[in-house]
């Protein structure tokens, strides 16, 4: 009994947790129809497609959830928003649950999306910009960097063409834009 309580009251937690993020609240009305599902280009890659994702919020599979690779596959298309019946936002959810996994240290190792997201970041905070080829160079090193390899060819025609610059640039105005991510790091949205 004690147990079935205790569960029950992570149940809600994980749920709350998921609507006080933005974008998160219409979690609630899903009707669970699979339109999300059946419109997502990259649904295949999922250990879990996007209406199930939204099942388990509701189910508090927490864990289960955020050490999956799900919600670092959404590409932002939107295509799920634009359908759902219920008004509600799936990819919004996704991104809020991207939030949640990085906060709670569960953002998979089967992805390679949190640490791009974290290389862009950074890239952006010290130039107010990103440079690519800062980024690409550190991601490659802190993810894969054979990988590197294979798209040899594509940064060559890039810097060929003129673009893909081998210094960074600086934006003017950094003072302004480092008062905006920590006003946004405040607020809990970037660490
Ligand atoms: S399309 Fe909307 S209502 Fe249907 S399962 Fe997905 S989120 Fe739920
Ligand atoms: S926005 Fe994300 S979840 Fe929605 S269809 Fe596109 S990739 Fe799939």
């Amino acid at each position: 009994m004690a147990e079935t309580m205790v569960k029950d009251l992570a149940d809600v937690s994980f749920i709350n947790e998921v609507c006080a993020i933005p974008g998160g609240e219409a979690i609630r009305s899903c009707i669970q129809c699979g339109v999300c599902t059946g419109s997502c280009p990259t649904a295949n890659q999922w250990d879990y497609p996007p209406r199930r994702v939204i099942a388990m919020v509701r189910a508090g599979l927490r864990d289960e959830l955020l050490s999956s690779n799900s919600m670092w596959f959404c590409v932002s298309c939107y295509s799920c928003t634009v359908r759902c019946p219920r008004d509600i936002k799936p990819a919004d959810i996704m991104h809020a649950l991207e939030i949640i996994a990085i906060r709670s240290g569960k953002s998979t190792k089967r992805s390679k999306t949190p640490t791009m997201y974290r290389c862009f970041v950074d890239s952006a905070r010290g130039n107010g910009r990103v440079y690519e080829l800062g980024m690409m160079i550190k991601l490659f090193l802190k993810t894969n960097p054979f990988a590197a390899l294979k798209l040899a060819p594509v940064g060559l025609g890039l810097f060929f063409h003129k673009r893909l610059p081998l210094k960074p640039s600086r934006i003017k105005g950094m003072g302004e834009l480092k008062a905006i991510l920590n006003k946004a790091r405040e607020l809990g949205g970037a660490k």
